[in-house]
């Protein structure tokens, strides 16, 4: 399968068109971003942990029962995936207090929480991803009702099948953000589960194992990006 024109380039992973209309090659960059774009920078070999770590992550939510764009893994930096309409909403499902919700509500990192939180935000990057909830969803015609049921039922159950993996290589599940796409009528999961896109914490020393080592400036970004991959491939 070979790439054709690129139909978009997002802040992470271009996307390419193939000879077949229903499939897209996505190609996974170096280069990372924080605080909606204002930090940029790179983060070597980030694209290949990222696209391998999540189709190894995808086959496990597909043995499970769990819809999703992955087709097959086609190189290092590419996978080909099914050619999806993507919902515009942002998914975030929160174990532990964390990020934007220990700063919007003051509540400290670390916190665990009483029940799982599932948030909505707009994907829309001009706005910077605001928070919505069902009501917006429903009444600015984001997703139906259905799509809605779907995707909720989607994110509880990956983040169960998620937390339990991840314990097994040494690592707590804090939060992640998952983007789910419309392919023939149905809802599947789309774009990436990764370092990027989850908070992952050394369950022994609480080491931030995520994309917060290059947000706040922790270092060692490359080497503990690999790390994750080594664990996730174990
Ligand atoms: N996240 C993401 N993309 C976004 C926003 C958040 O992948 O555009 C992930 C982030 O890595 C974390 C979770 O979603 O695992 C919750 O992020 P949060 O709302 O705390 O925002 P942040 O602190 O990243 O601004």
């Amino acid at each position: 399968m070979k790439k054709l024109e690129m139909l978009y380039e997002g802040k992470a992973k271009k996307v390419y068109k193939t000879e077949n209309e229903k499939q897209y090659i996505v190609e996974y960059k170096d280069d990372a971003t924080a605080f909606n774009g204002e930090k940029k920078g790179a983060i070597i070999d980030k694209g290949v942990v990222n696209n391998t770590m999540s189709s190894i992550i995808f086959q496990l939510l597909e043995d499970k029962g769990i819809p999703t764009h992955m087709i097959k893994l086609l190189s290092d930096r590419e996978s080909l995936v099914k050619a999806v309409k993507i919902l515009p909403l942002e998914v975030i499902i929160r174990n532990v207090a964390a990020g934007s919700m220990s700063k919007r509500l003051g509540v400290e990192e670390g916190t665990i929480l009483k029940e799982t939180v599932l948030e909505f935000s707009y994907k829309n990057d001009e706005l910077g991803d605001p928070i919505i909830n069902d009501y917006y969803i429903f009444a600015l015609e984001l997703g139906t009702k259905e799509q809605v049921n779907t995707v909720k039922d989607y994110a509880f159950r990956i983040n169960d099948i998620l937390k339990d993996f991840f314990i097994q290589k040494g690592l707590k599940l804090i939060d992640f953000k998952l983007e789910f796409g419309l392919y023939d009528g149905q809802v599947i999961l789309a774009d990436e589960i990764s370092p990027d896109t989850c908070r992952l914490w050394d369950v022994k020393t609480n080491r931030k194992m995520d994309k917060d080592r290059f947000r706040r400036d922790l270092g060692s970004v490359e080497e503990t990006y690999q790390e994750v991959l080594n664990r996730v491939k174990q």
